[in-house]
């Protein structure tokens, strides 16, 4: 069996902490939360969780980035875009992992060509010894090691996103 890297308590901890110092920022604004499809999906119901200031809407984006292959593909495609506009809104993005920084790089670049009020970045992981573009994390779960992971929505080749805590995955990378 995949090592443990971090239990469900801890990630639960964890969120309830972010919940709080969100609570704080956002004080008298409304939010525009966007979830990034697939793998934060479980980490955006959670945080929502606690998240007690109003939420406008929720919406998702799904982006690629990983094929088969646990290496990142090196350019971003929008399969699902959001379906109103997010101009003078307080966005709120909520990814799961940040590996090479690539995707959310894109993304934000995106985003902040929309017009937004303010845009913050939640993340669940970040492998800062994998960066190649400096990604500003406002709310950041844990940074861990090279590892690759998954579990708590982040997928195995497709599977295992529905176990409770995030494994490392003890197999070989395909490079
Ligand atoms: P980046 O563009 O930052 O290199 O990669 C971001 C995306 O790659 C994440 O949203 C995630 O889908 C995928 N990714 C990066 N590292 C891992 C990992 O360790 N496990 C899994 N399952 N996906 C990862």
């Amino acid at each position: 069996m995949d090592k443990i890297l971090i239990s469900q308590e801890q990630i639960k901890q964890r969120i309830k902490e972010l919940g709080v110092q969100i609570n704080r920022d956002y004080q008298g604004k409304e939010l525009v939360v966007v979830g990034v499809l697939t793998g934060a999906f479980m980490f955006t119901a959670d945080l929502l969780r606690e998240i007690k200031v109003p939420i406008e809407r929720l919406e998702f984006i799904s982006i690629s980035s990983y094929g088969h292959s646990t290496e990142s593909s090196g350019n971003i495609r929008v399969y699902l875009d959001l379906k109103k506009d997010i101009e003078n809104k307080h966005v709120l993005l909520i990814e799961d992992i940040v590996d090479t920084g690539l995707t959310i790089h894109h993304l934000m670049e995106l985003f902040e060509g929309r017009k937004p009020a303010t845009i913050k970045l939640a993340s669940l992981l970040y492998k800062p010894s994998r960066e190649k573009y400096k990604i500003n994390i406002d709310y950041l779960g844990f940074t861990i090691d090279n590892h690759f992971v998954y579990g708590y929505g982040l997928d195995l080749f497709g599977k295992c996103r529905q176990i409770p805590h995030i494994a490392i995955y003890s197999g070989d990378i395909k490079e």
